[in-house]
C-alpha cells in the first residue's frame, strides 16, 4: 500500500459489492432487527447519569439460537451453501465498512437533531471527538428499540458464529478435513458468544452500555471491526491449516476454557455483590467491601460499594485476565509464522489495558478517598506482583 499509494491500492484491492450482496446484508439487518423487536425477554438497565432507567430487549440468546439453527438446518437441507460467507467475503467486508460509516454519521446527526434523551448527551463541541466517541448515550427508535445494544450485539456477534461455520466448511471443502486448531477456535468462540447472549442482562451493567456513547467507535467497531477482525483466526486457518499435536491442542483448549471460566466467575462475583449491595457470600465467606460515595450533577450524594474479596481481592481488573487467556489461546492455534491472525489478541491487550487506565481515572475522580482505600486493599490492576 505504501508503494502504490492509498487510492490506487483501494481501487485495486477493495471489492465492489454486488447487488445481491447489498440486498443480502440489508435483509440480514432487517431480520435481526425484527428478532430484536419481537422476541420475548426484557430487562432494566442501570440509571443513566440523568436518571433514566431504560427497558432493554434482552432476547439475544433466542435470536442467536434461531439464526444459528436456521443456518445449520439450511446447510443440512441444501438450501444454504455452507461457504456462502467465504464466497462473498470481499463484497461483504466493503459493505460492513460502508454501513459502519453510515451508521456513525446517522447517529451523529440524530444526536444533534432528534436525541432520545438530550440530558444524557455529551457534546464537547469538537466535531471529530464527538463523531468518534459519540454524543448520545442511548439512541433509540421510540421508547425501547436501542441502537447501541442492538448493534453491539446482534448483526456482528451473531454473524461471528456463522462466519466461523462458513470458514470451517471452507477448510473442509478445500482440504477434505477439519483441523484440531480450527475446532478449538470454533469451540472457544462459540462459548464466548453464547455466554455473551446468555448473560445479556449482565451486559447492561458493563462499561459499553453504562458509560460509552454511541459514535463511530462503537458503530463502526461493532458493524465492521468485530466481524472481520475477531474472525481472523478462522479466516487464516481455512487457507493455511495448522496441525497441532494432541498435547498442544489439549493445552490450548484447556487454557482457553480456563480463561472462559475465570472470565465468567469473576464477572458473576461482581454482579452478585452489586445486586445484593455486598450482602452475599464469596468463596464461602461474607463478601468484603469498601463503602464509597459519589456526588451526581444534581448535587445529591449517593452510596455505592467496591468488592475486594474473592477474585476481586486478587486484582482490580481480574475479569480482563480471563478474556486475555481466551484470546491468546485462540490465536496460538494459528502458530507463530504470521502476525495477522494474532491481531485479535494484540487488539484485546491494547483495548483492555487502555480500559483499565480509563476506568480507573474515572473511578478515582468519582469516589475520591473511597477509591484510594480500595486501591490500598487491592494494590494490583491486572496481574498481582507485576501491574
Ligand atoms: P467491568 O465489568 O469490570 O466494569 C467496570 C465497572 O465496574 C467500573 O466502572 C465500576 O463501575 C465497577 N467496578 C469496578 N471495580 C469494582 C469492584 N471491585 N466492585 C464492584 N464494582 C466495581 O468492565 P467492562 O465493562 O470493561 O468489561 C466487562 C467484561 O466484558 C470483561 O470481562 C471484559 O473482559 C469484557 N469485554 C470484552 C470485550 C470484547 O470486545 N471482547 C470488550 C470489552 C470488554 P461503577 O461506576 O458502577 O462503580
Amino acid at each position: 500500500m505504501l508503494e502504490m499509494g492509498p487510492v490506487p491500492f483501494f481501487i485495486e484491492y477493495v471489492a465492489v459489492p454486488s447487488k445481491q450482496e447489498i440486498l443480502g446484508y440489508g435483509l440480514w439487518l432487517v431480520f435481526q432487527g425484527t428478532l430484536y423487536a419481537y422476541l420475548p425477554g426484557r430487562s432494566k438497565g442501570r440509571p443513566t447519569p440523568a436518571g433514566h432507567v431504560l427497558d432493554y430487549h434482552t432476547n439475544g440468546f433466542l435470536a442467536w439460537l434461531i439464526t444459528t439453527t436456521g443456518f445449520i438446518a439450511g446447510i443440512y437441507f441444501d438450501v444454504i451453501d455452507p461457504t456462502v460467507l467465504v464466497n462473498h467475503w470481499g463484497g461483504l467486508v466493503t459493505i460492513l465498512n460502508v454501513y459502519g460509516f453510515i451508521l456513525a454519521t446517522v447517529a451523529y446527526l440524530k444526536a444533534r437533531l432528534a436525541s432520545s434523551h438530550p440530558n444524557d448527551n455529551v457534546h464537547l463541541g469538537n466535531f471529530w471527538y464527538d463523531f468518534f466517541m459519540g454524543v448520545e448515550l442511548n439512541p433509540r427508535f421510540g421508547q425501547d428499540w436501542d441502537w447501541k445494544l442492538f448493534h453491539n450485539g446482534r448483526p456482528g456477534i451473531i454473524a461471528w458464529t456463522l462466519i466461523d461455520i462458513s470458514y470451517t466448511m471452507y477448510q473442509y471443502r478445500t482440504f477434505g478435513y477439519v483441523t484440531k486448531s480450527m475446532l478449538i477456535v470454533d469451540i472457544l468462540q462459540t462459548f464466548y458468544v453464547v455466554d455473551f447472549f446468555f448473560h445479556e442482562s449482565w451486559y447492561l451493567w458493563t462499561i459499553d452500555i453504562v458509560l460509552d456513547h454511541f459514535g463511530f467507535n462503537l458503530a463502526w467497531g461493532s458493524a465492521a471491526w468485530l466481524p472481520t477482525i475477531y474472525t481472523l483466526q478462522v479466516q487464516y486457518l481455512a487457507r493455511h491449516p495448522v496441525e497441532l499435536s494432541m498435547l498442544n491442542a489439549a493445552v490450548l483448549l484447556l487454557t482457553g476454557c480456563a480463561g472462559y471460566v475465570l472470565f465468567r466467575s469473576v464477572n458473576n462475583q461482581k454482579d452478585l455483590a452489586r445486586r445484593t449491595e455486598g450482602d452475599c457470600t464469596i468463596w464461602g465467606k461474607k463478601a468484603q467491601i469498601v463503602r464509597v460515595q459519589y456526588t451526581t450533577t444534581d448535587g445529591r450524594t449517593n452510596q455505592s460499594m467496591l468488592l475486594c474479596s474473592g477474585w476481586w481481592g486478587i486484582a482490580r481488573h481480574v475479569n480482563y485476565v480471563g478474556d486475555l487467556m481466551l484470546s491468546y489461546a485462540a490465536c496460538a492455534t494459528c502458530g507463530f509464522t504470521h502476525l495477522l491472525p494474532w491481531t485479535y489478541a494484540i487488539f484485546m491487550t491494547i483495548l483492555l489495558v487502555h480500559r483499565c487506565l480509563r476506568d480507573e481515572a474515572r473511578l478515582s475522580a468519582k469516589y475520591g478517598d473511597g477509591w484510594k482505600e480500595y486501591c490500598k486493599a487491592v494494590p494490583y490492576r491486572l496481574i498481582p506482583g507485576i501491574w
